[in-house]
């Protein structure tokens, strides 16, 4: 469970089209980067799946599913942002559970699902603090467990690194690249770092003013780029 289709997607706001004609099988398990620079289209695309966006043209199934017009809660998603906000006077328990317990989930399942995911991010130790007694680090993590406690097919992840200075997002890269590897869920992966895109993606599509100029694995894109701005893009150290 968990293959996207992507249909000729497009996205506009008024006159301004924004995503243009996004096509795209992601299989399920697959880790699929979307690498742009800013303004290019990679959030609106993301929000299309999560159901933030409308879809203007086009149509994205979840599972074989047609999900143009769904509730966010109606798909089988999980998503994880750049500013992710914890409740501050929540622990990170409850802030993991609180998801779930608003669903009506038994207690003990709450829990089950809870210390699994504590687990998997190493946040046992740290159950009963409040937010503001953890690390930048720590804290993104909790914002990954309330994503991984809610056992969604999809997972959707918008920049969750770029708030993070340069140590903490190479040791965050490395988690998720564990997370990855531990769970192996579809996952949609937004970030406009070449360095995230080429160590995480199975595949990589990369975006320019609303179009994807190429798809592929990261050495297809970096040792046989499609166009000039791939070249450009993918070749510009960090
Ligand atoms: P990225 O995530 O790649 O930085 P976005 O998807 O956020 O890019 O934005 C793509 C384009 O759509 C930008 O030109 C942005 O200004 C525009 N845009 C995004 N959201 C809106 C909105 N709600 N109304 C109008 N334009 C928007
Ligand atoms: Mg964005």
């Amino acid at each position: 469970m968990g293959s996207i289709s992507f249909r000729d997607v497009r996205k506009s706001y008024r006159d301004l089209q924004v995503v243009h004609g996004i096509d795209l099988e992601v299989a399920d398990g697959e880790f699929i980067v979307i690498l742009g620079p800013s303004g290019c289209g990679k959030s609106t695309l993301l929000r299309m799946v999560a159901g933030l966006e409308e879809i203007s043209g086009g149509e994205i199934d979840i599972d074989g599913r047609v999900v143009n017009g769904l509730e966010p809660a109606q798909r089988d998603i999980a998503m994880v942002f750049q500013n992710y906000a914890l409740y501050p006077h929540m622990s990170v328990y409850r802030n993991m559970a609180y998801g779930l317990t608003i669903k009506g989930m038994p207690k003990a399942e709450v829990e089950t699902r809870v210390h699994k995911a504590a687990e998997i991010l190493e946040l046992m130790p740290f159950l009963a603090r409040k937010p503001r007694e953890l690390s930048g680090g720590q804290r993104q993590r909790v914002a990954m467990g309330r994503a991984i406690v809610r056992e969604p097919s999809v997972f959707l992840f918008d920049e969750p690194l770029s708030n993070l200075d340069a140590k903490l997002r190479v040791q965050m890269r490395l988690e998720i690249h564990k997370l990855q590897a531990e769970l192996g869920k579809t996952t949609l992966y937004v970030t406009h770092d070449q360095v995230e895109a080429m160590t995480l993606g199975h595949r990589i599509v990369v975006m320019n003013a609303g179009r994807a100029e190429q798809i592929g694995t990261p050495a297809d894109v970096y040792e046989r780029p499609a166009t000039t701005f791939v070249a450009g893009f993918i070749g510009t150290p960090p």
